[in-house]
């Protein structure tokens, strides 16, 4: 009987035992399951909506060992001050206002035509494919004192694409042929979707980059009416914001509100005693190697 009752107690034992490894085991996954289900989401996404899905929610935990998912930009900022920069500084009333995902020929001409008329210079971060397809936008962007900032060739997931040798890619054929069509090599990088991590950023720092994220995000991809895109930007703004905006957008997509919200952020940013600038102004950092 004391056999008997020792066996029932030893097999139940073992069942406790393997139900606690399953309980463990999910709790375990549980962080990772989640960030994986997100990538899954963003898979799904056109470029455009992925980008400024914010990254702002994982925990630094995660950062150092899991290469596979981007780095909060805020951790990264602060990893690599000297290199790595959100916003200017707070102290004065500057800000600058930023492009991507062009040169658009839909586009940027009409964001370059406000930016002219109310005398505004920009930050422009370009996609290498799209400048050897539109030159001339590069260079009235360049002539009409803009400054141009490096976003890749063809606009990949660096995270997802794990890599170091893709990102060398990408931003030397870009520095190429922006260097070919402006005639100097910018030192300015923005990455798409904002996706980084600790490797990246310290290769783009052995090939003499800056990393431009921002601190105001218009999310004027969401192609909302342009009063709603404009009071995002000005009612978050503050002193030294780097403002996230986008003159490029894939087939099938509008910028046209994006263009008509900057007739409003600009006029009503300025009465408020803010000045534009670019980037590098805005940071007192070089923009030529
Ligand atoms: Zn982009």
């Amino acid at each position: 009987m004391k056999e008997r009752i020792f066996k029932w107690l030893l097999v139940t034992g073992f069942l406790f035992c393997l139900h606690i490894t399953d309980i463990l085991t999910v709790y375990a996954n549980e962080r990772p399951l989640a960030d994986v289900s997100m990538q899954g989401v963003k898979a799904d996404l056109p470029d455009n909506l992925k980008e400024n899905i914010p990254e702002l929610k994982r925990g630094p935990e995660n950062s150092g060992r899991d290469p596979q998912q981007p780095i909060d930009l805020r951790i990264l900022q602060q990893r690599y001050p000297d290199i790595f920069f959100l916003q200017g500084p707070a102290d004065q009333k500057r800000v600058a206002l930023t492009f991507d995902d062009g040169p658009d020929p839909r586009f940027s001409n009409g964001v370059l035509d406000v930016l002219k008329q109310y005398n505004v210079p920009a930050t422009f971060f370009v996609l290498g494919s799209k400048a050897v397809a539109n030159p001339q936008i590069v260079k009235r962007m360049q002539s009409e004192g803009h400054v141009i900032g490096n976003h890749t060739y063809a606009h990949p997931n660096l995270v997802k694409e794990s890599g170091l040798g893709t990102l060398e890619r990408e931003v030397t054929r870009t520095e190429d042929a922006l260097n070919d069509i402006i005639g100097y090599r910018t030192k300015l990088f923005r990455p798409p979707y904002g996706f980084l991590y600790n490797e990246l950023v310290e290769k783009l720092r052995k090939m003499n980059y800056y990393v431009i994220a921002w601190s105001v995000d218009s999310l004027d991809w969401k192609e909302d009416p342009p009063e709603v895109i404009a009071s995002r930007v000005v009612d978050n703004i503050q002193p030294g914001a780097i403002i996230l905006m986008h003159d490029g957008a894939e087939p099938g997509r509008d910028r046209t509100n994006t263009i008509e919200s900057l007739r409003q952020i600009i006029p009503k940013l300025q009465e408020q005693g803010y000045e534009f600038v670019t980037v590098p102004e805005l940071l007192n950092i070089p923009f030529k190697k």
